[in-house]
């Protein structure tokens, strides 16, 4: 049974890396009016699944982002799309990797949480159950798919992934993370990044929330989220935590960032890439928006 504490926080993610010099007030706009509206469903009472799922499936829907509408495609042609969600109290979590032409994942990702034995479905088998459940299917993928505002093809080098994800503590103490991406552009097809798996991308139990963007193969293999809740858990402070699981991707060469809320309703966002589009909240603080710095 979750403790009622009345505090609440929430802490957003567009995705680390982002080019120097360039104008991100369209999405710091957009990003503090989702923190807003996120705020104002945990200060009414909202559990913090609800609300992670709800800021993400936004994220994925307005093709700001590299996540469900401003994904690329992989080196095939097509856009293969990779979510997770986990609530923390329960630890039940779901997950869809490589589904094509869906329109918000992380709805279907839930889908798979609550109506399957399963925690994270793939590709075709993906696809059929989100059908049989008739989740929202993008009409025509021709015209759907549309890089994020500012994004042109010249910039894919210096841009070559990005992430959505959401994390919240609600007002009965209820913790829970949600991430969805579209991938790295050009990847090959069937790649699966970190973001999909739960532990490395999406992590969430009694004690946090966490979401990870960044490089996916450097993230996968320095542990990602999960890895940042056992430093936690067993007495790093919530930064030290982190620094460690960022300091592992920088070692191994990637970069990423991370946004993740404790039980106590901590907020932290550090990055190690260059930017990370991020947004937050709390009961307690005030809102802030940022890109850089
Ligand atoms: N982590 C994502 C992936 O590797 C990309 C990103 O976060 O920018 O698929």
């Amino acid at each position: 049974m979750s403790k009622s504490n009345e505090n609440y926080a929430l802490a957003l993610q567009g995705g680390a890396g982002a080019v120097a010099g360039r104008d991100y007030a369209v999405t710091e706009a957009h990003l503090k009016k989702l923190a807003e509206d996120c705020g104002r469903m945990l200060a009414g009472g909202d559990r913090a699944l609800d609300v992670v799922e709800h800021a993400v499936a936004e994220l994925e829907t307005c093709g700001l982002y590299v996540a469900g509408r401003g994904s690329a495609p992989n080196s095939a042609g097509y856009v293969e799309l990779d979510a997770s969600i986990m609530d923390g109290q329960s630890r039940e979590a779901g997950a869809v990797a490589a589904l094509r032409d869906f329109v918000s994942p992380v709805q279907v990702a839930r889908g798979v949480m609550e109506k399957t034995p399963h925690v994270l479905l793939a590709g075709n088998g993906a696809a059929a159950f989100a059908r049989s459940n008739n989740f929202a299917e993008v009409s025509n993928p021709k015209t759907y798919y549309t890089l994020p505002i500012g994004v042109t093809n010249d910039d894919i080098k210096d841009i070559a992934h990005g992430t959505v994800g959401a994390v919240a503590l609600d007002s009965c103490g209820g913790l829970a993370a949600a991430t969805s991406t579209g991938g790295t552009f050009g990847k090959l097809e069937g790649r699966i990044g970190d973001t999909p798996l739960i532990g490395p991308g999406t992590w969430s139990d009694e004690n946090l929330a966490v979401s990870c963007t960044g490089t996916g193969e450097h993230i996968i293999r320095a542990g990602g989220a999960a890895a940042i809740a056992f430093r936690y858990r067993s007495g790093l402070t919530l930064l030290d935590a982190i620094d460690e699981m960022l300091d592992e991707v920088k070692r191994l060469g990637g970069d990423a960032g991370v946004v993740a809320v404790t039980s106590n309703g901590e907020i932290a966002m550090p990055y190690n890439s260059a930017g990370m589009k991020r947004a937050s909240v709390s009961k307690n603080s005030a809102l802030t928006v940022a890109t850089f710095g």
